[in-house]
């Protein structure tokens, strides 16, 4: 039986292998990985999450939708209750990308609480880059865009970690301030 620190960073280390080769969208292109390392971060250092289903799921977050990575493959190495997680904040590819973000809208209350937690720091981790280092060639309209959007989505995730939701409220209110 593994530790759970030895789950953890295997998963690191499977994310990381995963994300291989891709960037993150801003002007200094950073690895991928930094990505879902900073969501488990913030939910182990802002969320005070000790549940490591849950900071492990936060590491694979974006393996299924950005990697295809099969849950079973999830579940076979990190358990089912990750890969339910996993599944949870995975996006359906096959929509079109507008109907994929009202979904996120629609379904983020039904929700497990593990899962509106990783969403939840998902959204501070892109908005926070979005204030810090924005995709390139993004206006000003389509980064508040993206932050009211992001309001929606979170609306129907509160309750679920309120140290969480101060720090996404601080962060749209800054947002706010850049850009408009
Ligand atoms: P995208 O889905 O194209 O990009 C945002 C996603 O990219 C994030 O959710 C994040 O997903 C990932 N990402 C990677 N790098 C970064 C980074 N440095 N900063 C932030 N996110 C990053 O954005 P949208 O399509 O949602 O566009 C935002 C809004 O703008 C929408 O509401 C849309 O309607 C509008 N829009 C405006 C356009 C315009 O020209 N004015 C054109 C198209 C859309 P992950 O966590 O999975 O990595
Ligand atoms: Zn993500």
């Amino acid at each position: 039986m593994k530790s759970d620190i030895a789950k953890f960073i295997e998963a690191a280390r499977f994310a990381a292998k995963k994300h291989t080769g891709q960037t993150r969208k801003g002007a200094d292109a950073e690895p991928y990985i930094n990505h879902p390392l900073e969501v488990a971060n913030l939910l182990a250092n802002v969320g005070k999450i000790e549940d490591f289903d849950v900071l492990i799921a936060a590491l694979l977050h974006d393996t299924v939708e950005d990697c295809g990575v099969k849950k079973e493959e999830i579940a076979e190495l990190f358990g089912e209750t990750v890969a339910g997680y996993v599944s949870e904040v995975t996006d359906d590819k096959s929509l079109p990308k507008a109907r994929r973000k009202e979904l996120q809208i629609e379904h983020a209350p039904a929700l497990s609480r593990g899962a509106k937690q990783i969403k939840l720091a998902d959204k501070i981790s892109n908005i926070a880059d979005i204030i810090n280092s924005p995709p390139a060639g993004w206006s000003s309209q389509r980064k508040i865009e993206y932050v009211e959007w992001g309001e929606k989505v979170v609306a129907g995730l509160r309750g679920a970690n309120p140290k969480l939701e101060k720090r996404f409220d601080e962060l749209t209110e800054k947002a706010r301030l850049k850009f408009q």
